[in-house]
């Protein structure tokens, strides 16, 4: 193939690691003709009816067995898969995918015990984990205060909520989120970061954040390098919190 030397100096720039972010923007949208009848067709997914996953989701949990789930550790899971749903064994572990997911669509439900115990942070707390670092608060906020980085669909010590679309204890309660890997260069630094937007119980939380790090607590988040796909993580802070109908599903990297 011959290049033109008109096309030289974008070609350059295409290759700069600092414009893995923008490459789509600048091919994606301008490279078809409008309307052009070529153009390919997205897939078609039947999105199934209200409140089953999708055809083109990974089902994590949708009955009663873990098998694609274990332990952070490495061991088989050991929280209580019954019923329909999965309970935090408290004191057993963070459980986590045995797949890797980078940029995804995530729903799940949750239910914080009853009756409710405990305070603030010690009231039904657990945490939706993207990619074993980046933590969607969760927790018992209703009628229950805490800091507002740390309440139910908070980007924890990073984002509030926008509301606080809480119910209360016992009741189901959906996350939908769409997540975006934090992208980094050769050397491991970083070119664009994680970002979120997050539904709970479908009012929009959480508007396209851009994450500041990987979940700290007590302390300011900041990255480190890590790989493009990694486990999902249900986080395990001592309490009975139940979790049911979780599906993936991956996105195009752009
Ligand atoms: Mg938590």
């Amino acid at each position: 193939m011959t290049v033109s030397h008109r096309h030289l100096p974008l070609i350059l720039l295409l290759a700069l690691p600092g414009f893995v972010s923008l490459r789509p923007v600048a091919l994606g949208a301008q490279q078809w003709p409008i309307h052009d009848m070529n153009r390919p067709l997205p897939p078609v997914v039947d999105p199934g009816t209200a409140g089953r996953p999708p055809s083109d989701a990974v089902v994590l949990f949708g009955t009663d067995e873990l098998s694609q789930w274990r332990m952070k550790n490495g061991q088989p899971a050991q929280w209580k898969a019954e019923h329909g749903y999965i309970e935090v064994a408290p004191g057993s572990g963070d459980l986590v995918t045995t797949r890797s997911f980078g940029d995804c669509q995530l729903h799940l439900e949750w239910a914080a015990p009853i009756p409710p115990r405990g305070e603030g942070q010690e009231r039904g707390n657990s945490g939706v984990f993207l990619m074993e670092r980046y933590e969607v608060q969760v927790l018992d906020s209703y009628r229950s205060r805490t800091y507002a980085d740390g309440q139910a669909a908070a980007v924890y010590g990073q984002f509030p909520p926008l509301v606080n679309a809480s119910r209360a204890p016992g009741e189901w309660q959906e996350y939908d989120i769409v997540f975006h890997r934090p992208r980094f260069d050769r050397v491991g630094k970083l070119v664009s970061p994680a970002r979120m937007t997050v539904f709970h119980n479908r009012v929009l939380v959480q508007d396209d954040v851009e994450l500041v790090g990987a979940t700290a607590h007590g302390q300011r988040a900041k990255y480190s390098v890590h790989p493009d796909r990694l486990p999902l993580l249900l986080q395990d802070h001592g309490k009975p919190v139940r979790y049911r109908n979780i599906w993936m599903r991956e996105l195009p990297e752009r």
